[in-house]
């Protein structure tokens, strides 16, 4: 049985409740879920579950199952609750939000940027590409303006499904090399950000691109001959 994605549809859902299914050596499997499974470049969730007499349990990480849409939540302590129970979901919203603003500044930078993508990565306080560049073409305070100029414009970010056929006629659409979209739904999920950024991401973004405020460039380095990683934070 495939969990139910409500971050998918509402990335802003905080608390849900949801049934358990099933517990697996590596975590708890749920009928629904709010915390996102560590995937794409975006680490998994943390938060907690709580049972209906207030027992809490604290959830280190999210990973997907081994089959697909299935995800695991990570608890660490504890005997864990039983199957059939109703537990009530809270993530940690603050370090999430990060992570969205962050994750939606990258699609933004990715277009400042004109090059192949070869890496990627999310943590809470920073984010970072990697391109199939040469170095002497990434300026930090041009990257900077651009990006925030970008940003500036204040769209609304959009969701849009295409069946894999047509995923497989736009091969344009994949920026990122080394992470190929995912298959076996029958469909794959896009990100837009009107006259911006349309590409293949199953992450969790912000609904208007002005709530990530603006980016610093931190860092650009070498990371060997094909990955020229330009390294951001949130400004704010
Ligand atoms: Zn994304």
């Amino acid at each position: 049985m495939p969990t139910e994605l409500l971050f998918r549809d509402n990335a802003y859902l905080r608390t849900a409740s949801a049934r358990v299914v099933a517990l697996h050596q590596h975590g708890i499997e749920l009928d629904r879920t709010i915390f996102y499974p560590m995937g794409g470049g975006q680490p998994g969730d943390r938060g907690t579950l709580i049972r209906a007499n207030g027992e809490r349990f604290a959830i280190a990480d999210t990973r997907k199952g081994d089959s697909i849409d299935t995800v695991l939540h990570l608890h660490t302590s504890g005997s864990p609750p039983e199957p059939g129970e109703t537990l009530t979901l809270e993530i940690d919203w603050p370090r999430r939000y990060a992570l969205m603003r962050l994750h939606t500044a990258l699609h933004v930078m990715s277009c400042v940027v004109v090059a192949p993508v070869t890496g990627g990565n999310i943590a809470a306080d920073k984010a970072r590409l990697d391109f199939d560049i040469d170095i002497s073409l990434l300026d930090a305070a041009r990257i900077e303006h651009e990006t925030n100029a970008l940003i500036a414009r204040a769209v609304e970010t959009k969701t849009v499904w295409i069946s894999d056929e047509e995923m497989d006629a736009r091969p344009e659409l994949v920026k990122t090399m080394s992470v190929q979209p995912p298959r076996g739904a029958g469909r794959v999920r896009l990100l837009e950000i009107p006259g911006i950024d349309l590409q293949p991401c199953g992450g969790t973004h912000v609904k208007n691109i002005a709530e990530i405020g603006a980016i610093r460039v931190m860092k650009i380095r070498s990371e060997g001959k094909r990955n020229k990683r330009v390294e951001i934070a949130l400004a704010v």
